[in-house]
């Protein structure tokens, strides 16, 4: 049994933390910054950090690893593709490792970054999905590297895994992300919800993930490139006729970029 939880980092990133509470072992993903980490141990003597998992090499998901590596010996597992320090296990496409006793298989996901890995596991009773900052809670990621069709691409990946997988994404974007897609999707009752949920967390300072991809397909702008509403929207903005479900992305993306 593997229990979740998050640890903040900077000002609204999440680094996750899996415990094999019956082992006393734990892994993390994307630690940013040591200190969280090393703070977690400190309060839990006995525990043993085994892995670290990184999705991409952006230094608010890899600023810890050096650190953490030195003070715990965990093993390093990143994306083949990308620089990260201390990497042990050079992950490709399709790959699969053990993590606490858990089988996680490797998604390559581009967009964010051209080498952007997630990791899912599909073996624990309600699947499981590190995603970093490739789909976030309402949002997906901002294209630094790659283009908007093989980021498109990407989030289709995703949203074909199981309907109850829990995402659990890097950063607490979610009300930002609601507010855009309320403008995009005024009539949808299930972000208006949302919305209002999240508004409630958030003003008294709780988390907003993990999200699951069912919610993520009913609220997300970026998931539903393929409805009618969010595509006339899009055409609206660019005079496009009938445009592809990538162009739709494409289009929503560069909006969301200046919003
Ligand atoms: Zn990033």
């Amino acid at each position: 049994m593997i229990q979740i939880d998050a640890l903040r980092a900077f000002t609204d990133n999440y680094i996750w933390l899996l415990q094999d509470t019956a082992n006393q072992r734990c892994a993390v993903v994307d630690p940013g910054d040591a200190a969280p980490v090393l703070a977690w141990l400190a309060a839990h003597p006995g525990w043993q950090l085994s892995d670290i998992l990184i999705t991409h090499h952006h230094h608010d998901h890899v600023g810890g690893v050096e650190v953490l590596k030195k003070a715990t010996g965990a093993r390093v597992c990143g994306p083949a593709n990308e620089r990260i320090p201390g990497r042990d296990l050079a992950l490709d496409d399709n790959a699969s490792l053990n993590v606490l006793g858990l089988d996680l298989q490797v998604l390559a996901v581009p967009g964010h970054t051209l080498g952007h890995i997630a990791y899912y596991c599909g073996q624990t009773a309600t699947p499981l999905l590190f995603c970093g900052d490739t789909l976030f809670a309402a949002g997906c990621g901002r294209l630094f590297e790659g283009t908007a069709e093989q980021m498109h691409h990407s989030l289709q990946r995703l949203a074909a895994l199981p309907a109850q997988t829990l995402v659990y994404c890097t950063h607490e974007y979610t009300l930002s992300n609601l507010r855009f897609a309320k403008v995009v999707e005024p009539e949808n009752q299930h972000i208006a919800q949302r919305f209002d949920d999240v508004t409630q967390l958030r003003a008294q300072d709780r988390i907003t993930l993990p999200s699951t991809l069912a919610l993520e397909k009913l609220t997300n702008p970026f998931l539903r490139t393929a409805e009618t509403s969010v595509k006339e929207k899009i055409d609206e903005r660019s005079a496009r006729i009938n445009p592809t479900q990538s162009a739709v992305f494409a289009g929503l993306r560069a909006w969301k970029d200046s919003f």
